[in-house]
């Protein structure tokens, strides 16, 4: 699947720990993109001030995450597309007997 950059109005999910002190405060946290900006941010566990400007995404309560930490999440029509994509790839697929109840 050919992945784009995140874009304003995309649903991201924070997927990796803060680079400052690896928290892994926030991970598992779906917002929609408000905003995207070039911030000097600190961090709001260790406290720590990144030394450069780096770009953030931001909710539309203005709170963020670098946009390193985030993975997009793809649209609807997006999802129906790897769908079909997979099951063309696996076009038979063995069903285990068994276990299941
Ligand atoms: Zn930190």
């Amino acid at each position: 699947m050919k992945d784009r950059p995140i874009q304003v109005g995309d649903l991201v999910m924070v997927v990796k720990p803060t680079v400052c002190c690896k928290s892994e405060i926030g991970i598992g946290m779906i917002f929609k993109v408000a905003a995207i900006a070039r911030s000097f941010a600190h961090c709001i566990t260790c406290g720590y001030v990144h030394p450069t400007e780096e770009l953030r995404a931001y909710d539309e309560n203005a709170c963020g995450a670098l946009l390193q930490r985030l993975k997009r999440i793809p649209g609807l029509g997006e999802l129906t597309q790897v769908k079909i994509k997979e099951s063309q790839r696996f076009p038979t697929r063995i069903m285990s007997n068994g276990d299941d109840e």
